[in-house]
């Protein structure tokens, strides 16, 4: 396994980052060319060709906060191969498509899936922070997400008119990537629909740009009459730096609940050492864990897949290492189920 050298203990984490650049400036900055990438980590030119041809089909994102994270001179660097697009994802694979979860179908409205009972889960942006090579919406039509006020309303005017709704999810492409006031202003207007009591959002922003945990998101999530739970993504421990403890434990103390779901992902974190290493330190954090998602079959992603059975025993070695409370829920979603489906 990787080695546990990338952790910090809780009292060394700076307080503050306002000194820094802001999320935005630094997300402007991103590497976004395979070629670049490649040369800073000193891998060889062999591997940024073939990053250029699958980049093709998803382009490369990496902000430079993560690419810190990665090591260099490594080309199986687990945190590398989530965001190095590779010769692999070209290949055709059978039962791999570009809708895997049929969501085109579930989508009523711009940016509106409705899929399950009681919550609806809002498409709040189309972009994200990072390029996930393994993402379940990397052929998904984000720009299906409501981007001019009228397909807000919409959308708004949707859930507002269906009472059996309590909890929004806000997702994406990344709900963070929305300013501070934008999110305000949405957050607003979702708390003007009395059936609502609960807004979850669910981000890779605070992994993969801590930065982006600012004092208005801060004050914009607690000051909002709906509950609001946070769901962070994260697939393995190195993910875990200084700044990203110290923006999960801001969020945390201002009383802000705090789930995390990771994707099981071969060559990253399928194995019990490294699984048990993140869930510790996600609850020596004070984040619980909540999924562990069976990698959705879309197509380019085929061989990040682990056999379900391989992650079925790796739940069981976690449960006999960790306390209860530190193990996910182990789970697959379904083209037409009416809720995930428990794999362990
Ligand atoms: C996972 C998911 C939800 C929320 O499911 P929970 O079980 O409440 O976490 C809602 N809508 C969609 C489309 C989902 O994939
Ligand atoms: S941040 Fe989430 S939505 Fe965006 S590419 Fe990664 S997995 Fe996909």
């Amino acid at each position: 396994m990787d080695r546990m050298d990338c952790l910090v203990p809780l009292h060394d984490v700076p307080a503050a980052v306002d000194s820094l650049p802001s999320w935005q400036a630094i997300l402007a900055g991103a590497v976004r060319n395979p070629t670049e990438l490649v040369r800073a980590l000193g891998l060889p030119d062999s591997v940024a060709s073939a990053a250029v041809a699958a980049a093709g089909d998803f382009p490369l994102l990496v902000p430079h906060p993560y690419l810190q994270r990665i090591a260099r001179g490594n080309p199986r660097d687990p945190l590398l191969l989530q965001v190095l697009p590779q010769a692999a994802e070209l290949l055709p694979a059978a039962g791999y498509t570009a809708d895997p979860l049929g969501e085109t179908a579930a989508t009523h409205l711009p940016g509106l899936l409705c899929k399950y009972e009681g919550r609806a889960l809002l498409i709040a942006a189309g972009a994200c922070a990072v390029h996930c090579r393994f993402c379940f919406r990397r052929h998904f039509p984000l720009g299906l997400a409501p981007s001019t006020p009228a397909q807000w309303e919409r959308a708004i005017s949707q859930i507002a008119a269906d009472a059996s709704l309590g909890e929004v999810i806000l997702s994406g492409g990344d709900p963070l990537i929305l300013d501070d006031q934008q999110l305000a202003q949405l957050s607003r207007r979702l708390a003007e629909i009395p059936h609502l009591t609960r807004l979850r959002i669910h981000t890779r922003l605070p992994i993969v740009i801590p930065q982006r945990v600012t004092e208005g998101l801060i004050a914009g999530l607690r000051g909002a009459r709906l509950a609001a739970i946070v769901v962070v993504h994260v697939n393995h421990p190195r993910e875990i730096d200084a700044p990203v403890a110290a923006a999960l434990g801001r969020l945390v103390d201002a009383g802000v609940p705090l789930l995390s779901q990771a994707v099981l992902l071969r060559g990253v974190n399928d194995d019990a050492d490294t699984l048990a290493e993140l869930y510790r330190r996600l609850v020596d954090l004070r984040v619980l864990p909540y999924y562990l998602h069976q990698l959705d079959r879309v197509a380019g992603a085929a061989h990040f897949e682990v056999p379900p059975e391989r992650g079925s025993a790796l739940i069981g070695e976690l449960r006999r290492r960790l306390p209860g409370y530190a193990v996910p829920r182990y789970v697959r979603e379904t083209p037409g189920g009416v809720a995930k489906e428990a794999l362990a």
